[in-house]
Parts: structure tokens; C-alpha cells; sequence
């Protein structure tokens, strides 16, 4: 229960390097604007940060957040009936009158805790009692929300919302991250008074902002499998079986150049098997090098992935990024037959059973079962699920894809949301195929029209510009404006990156 009217401390989290895992450096800029505005707003609070910063008071053991924050707890340990602000960042974008009536509902509500539950971060702080601080479990997450909403019996806990809901945008002012930060700064580009009312205004006027570059690249490696599974478009006679090395280069390098640290998230899949590539170990120790891209995804068949293949990935460096994703959407062998038009069943069970055998500590990469939901294998839901429960691999169920009614109806549940907001796949999709080609998005997977545009002539941001008028008109509801069946696509709100 929380006493008194005016916040104690103001305490600022920045994360901090931890062993293979560099953290992100907030500019200096930002921070000095961030710390003016949180002197203006708490002019007689204390502000400790778990970093040394000049003129801010630090605490020891502070390498996590909730360490901070009990380190804190037990320095103040006096004054526990009173009240801190949680910030986790720099919020350059702090604003003044939504910290008042967040403040105030925190106060008059006698809350324990006090959170926005739809404004971006980087907006307001959260509010928290020292007492609560101080009665934190020394074994719990850094996500002090999810901690306190699970213990909601124990707390008073306040949720704090306004109007307009803008979280389909996922926006984060926290400059906690590269692409946190690259976002306050191309919006100080346009204005430096930002502030959650005009928000929704600032972002349909400038809707490029939260697409500064992709954050998920599906790269088709190979158009060839062994198997050909029908509930895939039927491919274009002629296709170019594998991705070339040059483009595939140029691709890495473009990350590097222009990635945003530990921002990319990479799918090795598309309409073919990619360890059919000639060169696919050394293209995935390509992408694995990169410290812009923090996880790849192995889309396969698991035909090849043998004993001397897991072998070999296993030695590989950077492997913890990789997540091997079977594509397996039966258990049944005479069922695999009619799914796939070839018979590798016997061969992908026993890969998938050397896998099984080792334990989580031997092998360094995740392993999921993707199992496709369509109404021919609905049967089987439950006894994959059972059939995996036990191990280490996880089943993931994936949602069907017509391409746009290119291929007939097989979706077991229609689970479109009834509201359309804009399409994350052109805010943060690549998809480039073994061509060469860049559709606008992954629903032209053979890049057949017209707006498909050459990797070999263009760089990522060159294609960015020119694909910023359909973009723009998604984020502005002008979906006809779009040279894509969009009204028809149940893959808009769909988001892998
Ligand atoms: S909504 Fe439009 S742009 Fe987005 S994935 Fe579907 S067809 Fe492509």
C-alpha cells in the first residue's frame, strides 16, 4: 500500500553485456535528452541507473534487472512505503502529461504497481512501491510485469490505458536496441516533440519510419526437393535450381553493412529443399557469422540431415542461432506418400531419431515438428502432440496457405482477426528466391509479376524505397492501392521477424 504522493527515485535499467551476447550502446544524444526530461518531470527525485553514469547514483550487483531493483529495494529499505519510476532504457520520447495521469491513477488508487498496458514503451515509466522492490524473488525473469500479474492476489496492481490502442505497430522508443534507437532517431529527423497524442497522426504521415530496413529474410536457397509435397503451388517449369553464391554474398554483406545488430532473423526455406544447395554448409556458417543476425531457421525435409550431417552442423560456429525446423505434416507412412509424392518416411524418422536420442545438452540448436493444419491430417492433432511431448523437440502448427486461393481451401479454422491493420510482411519481409527475384511479398513466391524486382540490380534499401508506396498505403488502410490481392490474403497479420 503505497503512502505517500510524490516518487522517491527514479531508477533506469540498461542492459549489460553478458558472455557472447554484446549489448547495445544508447547513443549519447538520447540519453542526455532523456535524463533532461526526467529531471523536468521528477525534479526531487533520486535517479539511480545499474550503469555508472555521471552524476546518477548506482548500486552494486546490478547485472540484471531484478538484482537492480532489490539492490535498490535494500538502499532504501526506509522509505518503502513510497513509490520509484521503472524505466527500461533512455526514453527520449518521455511524455509529461501521460507520466501526470499515469501518476495520478497510480496514487489514487493505492496501487502496488502501476503499468501502461497499450502505450509503447518509451512513453511513460512503470510505478512501483520500494516495499514491492524489496520483496522480489532473487530467481525470477527480468520481465517484472509478467512477475507482478502473476502474482496479482499479493499486489494492487493498476493497468493503465488511453486511447488511441496503437500495439499492432509494436513500436519501442526504450533506445534499449539498435532498431529502438535507429526508430527515435529518424523520428527526431521529422519532429522533437513526439508525445503519444499526436502519435498516431506522426505515423500516418511518415508510415517508412517503422520500416527502416527488414528485420526477417526468407532466402530460397534451392527451388529442387525430393519430395513434392501438394499443398504447395505447382512451380513454373524451368526455375533455376540453386541460389547463387554471388547473390547470397551480396546479401550477407548487405546485412552486414546495414542489419541492425542482432536484429535479423533468417529463414533458410521457401518452395524447395535448401540442403539441397551445393553449398549449404558453407552459406549457413556464412549467415551464422554475422553479428546482425541473431537466428536462423533451417526449413527442411529432413531427408538429408543424416548422422554426418548433424555431425557436421554440430561443429559449426555460432550454431546456437540455428533452430531446424521438419517439415513433417504426418506420422503416418501411407499418408506421407499421398502428402509428399515420394516415400522418405522410414529415412525422416530414423533423423529424427538420432536427433531424439541426444539430450538438449548435446546438440546446440532447437528442433521443431512443423505440422501443417490443413483437413487432412486434422486427425492426427492430438497424437503428434503426444508423440513429441516427452522429448525435446517442439511441434509447431502451421497455419495453411492457399497463396491467395492459388491453391483449393484446406484450412481446418478460419482465425482471421475481423479487424485489417496494415501488412507486416511488406513493413518487415525479404523474401528472395532462387532466381535471384524479390517479390513484394512472399504471397508471389515465383516473383511472376511485374513488381518483382532484380537482387542483382538493386541493394535491400533501393528495393525498400521502391516498395515504400505499398507500404505506405497498407499502413493508411488504402489496401487497393496495392498491386496485390491484399483483400483476399489471410497472411497479413502473420509475422515471423
Ligand atoms: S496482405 Fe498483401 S502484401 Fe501482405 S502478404 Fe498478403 S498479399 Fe502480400
Amino acid at each position: 500500500m503505497n503512502n505517500s504522493n510524490e516518487i522517491h527515485s527514479v531508477l533506469i535499467y540498461e542492459s549489460v553485456e553478458k558472455a557472447k551476447v554484446p549489448t547495445f550502446e544508447p547513443d549519447q544524444d538520447l540519453v542526455q535528452i532523456a535524463l533532461q526530461k526526467i529531471q523536468d518531470i521528477f525534479p526531487h527525485s533520486s535517479i539511480y541507473c545499474n550503469k555508472s553514469r555521471p552524476n546518477l547514483k548506482t548500486v552494486a550487483h546490478s547485472y540484471s534487472l531484478v538484482s537492480f531493483l532489490k539492490a535498490v529495494g535494500e538502499k532504501e529499505k526506509d522509505h518503502k512505503d513510497q513509490s520509484v519510476a521503472l524505466f527500461y532504457g533512455w526514453y527520449p520520447f518521455l511524455d509529461s502529461e501521460l507520466v501526470k495521469e499515469a501518476l495520478g491513477c497510480h496514487f489514487r488508487y493505492f496501487a502496488d504497481f502501476t503499468y501502461g498496458e497499450n502505450i509503447p514503451i518509451g512513453f511513460i515509466p512503470d510505478f512501483c512501491t520500494l516495499e514491492l522492490l524489496s520483496q522480489l524473488p532473487d530467481n525470477i525473469s527480468d520481465d517484472i510485469r509478467s512477475y507482478v500479474l502473476k502474482h496479482i492476489q499479493d499486489y494492487d496492481i493498476e493497468i493503465f490505458f488511453k486511447n488511441p490502442d496503437l500495439r499492432q505497430f509494436r513500436l519501442d522508443f526504450s533506445t534499449t536496441t539498435h532498431r529502438s534507437s535507429t526508430l527515435a532517431f529518424s523520428v527526431r529527423k521529422h519532429t522533437d516533440d513526439l508525445n503519444y497524442s499526436n502519435l498516431q497522426s506522426f505515423l500516418q504521415s511518415h508510415p517508412e519510419i517503422i520500416r527502416p530496413y527488414p528485420s526477417y529474410f526468407e532466402i530460397e536457397l534451392s527451388s529442387q526437393a525430393s519430395v513434392a509435397p501438394f499443398y504447395w503451388p505447382e512451380k513454373p517449369a524451368n526455375r533455376v535450381p540453386f541460389l547463387d553464391r554471388d547473390k547470397i554474398h551480396k546479401l550477407a554483406l548487405d546485412i552486414q553493412q546495414n542489419g541492425m545488430m542482432q536484429d535479423a532473423t533468417i529463414t533458410l526455406g521457401g518452395l524447395g529443399e535448401p540442403m539441397e544447395h551445393p553449398d549449404f554448409f558453407d552459406i549457413l556458417q556464412e549467415f551464422l557469422d554475422l553479428d546482425q543476425v541473431h537466428k536462423i531457421y533451417l526449413e527442411t525435409f529432413g531427408i538429408m540431415l543424416d548422422k554426418s550431417a548433424i555431425d557436421r552442423l554440430y561443429k559449426m560456429n555460432g550454431i546456437e542461432k540455428l533452430s531446424i525446423i521438419f517439415r513433417l505434416s504426418t506420422l503416418q507412412k501411407e499418408r506421407y506418400q499421398k502428402f509428399y509424392r515420394f516415400d522418405f518416411f522410414d529415412k525422416v524418422q530414423e533423423n529424427i531419431q538420432l536427433l531424439e536420442n541426444k539430450t538438449s545438452q548435446e546438440y546446440p540448436f532447437r528442433l521443431y515438428i512443423e505440422l501443417l493444419r490443413i483437413t487432412e491430417n486434422d486427425d492426427e492433432l492430438k497424437s503428434c502432440l503426444a508423440r513429441f511431448e516427452k522429448t525435446d523437440i517442439e511441434v509447431i502448427l502451421q497455419k495453411y496457405n492457399s497463396y491467395i486461393n492459388l491453391l483449393p481451401e484446406r484450412r481446418v479454422a478460419n482465425l482471421n482477426p475481423l479487424h485489417r491493420d496494415f501488412c507486416w510482411h511488406l513493413a518487415r519481409d525479404f523474401y528472395l528466391t532462387a532466381e535471384g527475384k524479390v517479390p513484394l511479398c512472399k504471397q508471389d513466391p515465383f516473383a511472376r509479376k511485374k513488381n518483382s524486382l532484380s537482387f542483382q540490380d538493386h541493394s535491400v534499401r533501393e528495393i525498400l524505397m521502391k516498395t515504400n508506396p505499398s507500404h505506405s498505403a497498407s499502413v493508411r488502410g488504402n489496401h487497393d492501392k496495392i498491386p496485390m490481392p491484399c483483400a483476399e490474403c489471410d497472411e497479413w497479420y502473420t509475422f515471423n521477424g
